[in-house]
């Protein structure tokens, strides 16, 4: 029998801990497998090593993340073999791709469960706590259906001057890109019923929540059972009382509609004037290999739809640099694309091989001295860009929604304005507020000012 843990809460029934990593639907796991826990009375802790209960919560977008996860596993190892009754669980996008073969690496894990799989997670973790031995190295990656329909609302945790909230709305993709494993590890499309997303969001408005952002891997695809989509969702919610900041995010450019941009104009002012919308090339013919849908027109022709209903809006994307089929000639087209669009933010990645996609067979992996050599001359492009882009905002007033303080400076404050622009600033003020701001300094990340009184 094991000893009682020092401070464990009375009726609690064990002790978990979750590490994440990836993009804010693994974000969503977790708090899903966090409140599927603690419905079963667990408490959560802060270090592996106080736990009963240790899950690696993971990402598989590039080799890189799927990588960290084994080495992490590496670090628990001693844990384990200190302690062979805490449960070790590898849960979310790598246990999904990888199934068993993760017992193969690290056969001291005890269950692998993937991304539609979060409500099995309790009872699981009861049998293997108890001992059942039938349940040691359970996988479960069925991608189910009903995965979406989870009580979002009930696992919300209070944040302390928490403003901001992220509202799910719809799982999976249904694109087909040849470079991604998203599809593979997070199933097709399912949408939320727009009805329970519309609750969701009253019940966060009345609890003070002034942001809230949509979210999907390709959020503009939403089309609930009844056929209301993103444009409709967005019209509705600008007409919640107390919200006063709407986002999403991913969209995909092929499903940025006309009809979505008019909706989108709609709902302004509400909806915040910054748009992510990932282009990953400036190249005709590597998006055509890429199997985005879309070429650079088309693309450029968005933008424009865009501008044209929202002048102010600011834009973000995301790139890839170095995918099998790109030639020098391709990479230049997305230097110059940056140029044309005069982008905000740009998320830029060097491609990496992942298992199971149609880029495997597309041509050789280009040399990873040229990938980063690309990256490194993207991002001096990008930089010089964002620097000017920055600077038109000295001498002006924004708002900005407070969400702490500076991580790097605890005697300033931080928060975003709505173009996503992040702003450090003095003064006195407290998460969740929002302040306007007067912009005095700028750098290629983010803008430095102080508090207007009175404003
Ligand atoms: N679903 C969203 C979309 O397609 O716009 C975002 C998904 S992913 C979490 C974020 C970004 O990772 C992608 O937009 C892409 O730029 C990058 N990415 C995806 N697969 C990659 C790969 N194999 N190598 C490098 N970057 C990749």
């Amino acid at each position: 029998m094991t000893a009682p843990v020092a401070g464990r809460k009375d009726r609690a029934a064990g002790r978990y801990y979750i590490e994440t990593w990836g993009c804010q639907m693994n974000v969503l796991d977790a708090d899903k497998m966090s409140g599927a826990l603690e419905q079963h009375g667990y408490v959560r802790v802060a270090a592996a090593d106080q736990a009963d209960v240790v899950l690696l919560n993971t990402c598989s977008i590039r080799e890189k993340a799927k990588e960290k996860v084994f080495s992490e596993l590496g670090r628990l190892k001693p844990l384990k073999d200190e302690r062979p009754d805490v449960v070790l669980g590898v849960c979310g996008c790598v246990a999904q791709q990888e199934g068993a073969e993760i017992f193969s690496r690290a056969p001291y894990v005890d269950f692998v469960l993937g991304t539609r799989a979060t409500r099995s997670l309790p009872i699981l973790v009861d049998r293997l706590r108890a001992g059942d031995e039938s349940a040691r190295h359970a996988v479960d990656v069925e991608l189910r259906d009903d995965s979406i329909a989870f009580p979002f609302d009930q696992i919300r945790r209070d944040v302390e001057g928490a403003a901001k909230a992220f509202v799910t709305i719809i799982e999976g993709c249904n694109h087909r890109c040849t470079f991604c494993i998203v599809p593979q590890t997070r199933g097709r499309e399912i949408s939320r019923d727009m009805d329970d997303v519309l609750n969701e969001v009253r019940s966060l408005a009345a609890g003070g929540f002034r942001e809230v952002e949509f979210l999907g891997q390709t959020v503009n695809a939403y089309r609930d059972d009844f056929g209301r989509t993103l444009g409709d969702l967005l019209r509705a919610t600008a007409r919640i009382d107390g919200v006063e900041r709407i986002r999403f995010t991913t969209s995909h450019p092929a499903q940025m509609t006309d009809s979505l941009m008019d909706a989108m104009a709609a709902a302004r002012p509400k909806l915040c004037s910054y748009l992510h919308l990932p282009v990953q090339s400036g190249s005709s013919s590597v998006l055509a290999a890429m199997r985005r849908g879309y070429d650079r027109d088309g693309y450029l022709a968005k933008i424009r739809g865009l501008r044209d209903r929202m002048p102010e809006l600011c834009l973000g994307t995301d790139v890839i640099v170095g995918f099998p089929t790109e030639t020098e000639r391709d990479f230049e087209e997305t230097l110059s694309l940056l140029d044309e669009v005069g982008y905000d933010t740009v998320y830029s990645f060097a491609y990496s091989v992942r298992p199971g996609t149609k880029a495997l067979t597309l041509g050789p992996d280009l040399p990873e001295e040229l990938k980063f050599e690309r990256l490194a001359r993207l991002n001096d492009v990008q930089r010089a860009i964002q620097e000017r882009r920055n600077q038109r905002w000295i001498g002006r007033t924004v708002s900005v929604l407070v969400e702490g303080p500076n991580r790097r400076n605890s005697l300033e404050w931080t928060g975003r304005t709505p173009e996503a622009r992040w702003v450090h600033f003095d003064g006195d003020t407290a998460a969740g507020r929002v302040e306007t701001v007067r912009v005095a300094e700028a750098s290629a990340f983010s803008l430095r000012g102080e508090i207007v009184a009175g404003a």
